[in-house]
């Protein structure tokens, strides 16, 4: 699951049992640490809390909305990527100019590329479910486009009502695509098939 980058808040939120369990709604406490993992375009070492639910005693990796599930590049670092792809750059010309191997941009692309209309969809149910009741946005004459625009209108909804989930502090779009998606923005499975009106987006 994810949670906001300040570790020493996630902390107080533990002790506090103000961290809910995905599954049951059950509290979540304290329960070691998950592997740490260096992150390019992170500073230091990612160091996720491990978590254990008091109710169902299943055990969560609460991943920061800096990064996204089983990547080594920070969500920025990604979300850049999209970006430029978005305005018509290829992998050859992304990765040098991010810094990253051309390969490991081609995969990224390659995901995205095949999920680019549900991921606007599920965009677009988070930000009406936050309450905004915005029109969709314009075709942006490409569906990358159109994938950033809807993360723009889901940022702005969700900053708007809630100052950000109410709990996640300052983010960036990036940051909110990786809450949307628990991390799982390039991951397998996500969105979630058949996750139309009735899908539960009640965690973001
Ligand atoms: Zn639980």
């Amino acid at each position: 699951m994810t949670v906001e980058a300040d570790q020493v808040r996630v902390e107080s939120r533990l002790v506090s049992g103000q961290v809910v369990c995905p599954d049951c709604s059950g509290v979540l406490r304290r329960w070691g640490w998950a592997r740490p993992r260096g992150v390019h375009g992170l500073a230091g070492m990612l160091h996720p809390r491990r978590a254990r639910c008091s109710a169902c005693l299943v055990t969560h990796v609460l991943l920061p909305v800096t990064v996204l599930l089983r990547r080594a590049y920070a969500v920025e670092v990604i979300g850049a990527a999209l970006v430029a792809r978005a305005g018509g750059s290829g992998h050859r010309v992304i990765g040098p100019t991010l810094g990253v191997p051309a390969a490991t941009v081609r995969g990224w692309l390659r995901v995205m590329g095949a999920r680019l209309e549900t991921v606007r969809t599920r965009l677009l149910q988070v930000a009406h479910r936050a309450g905004v009741d915005q029109a969709v946005p314009k075709t942006q004459g490409s569906p990358w486009r159109d994938v950033l625009a809807a993360l723009g209108m889901a940022t702005e909804a969700v900053t708007g009502r809630f100052g950000v989930f109410g709990v996640l502090g300052p983010v960036t779009v990036w940051q909110v695509a990786a809450a949307c998606s628990a991390g799982r923005l390039l991951s397998p499975g996500w969105p979630p098939r058949g996750a139309g009106s009735t899908g539960n987006t009640s965690r973001l």
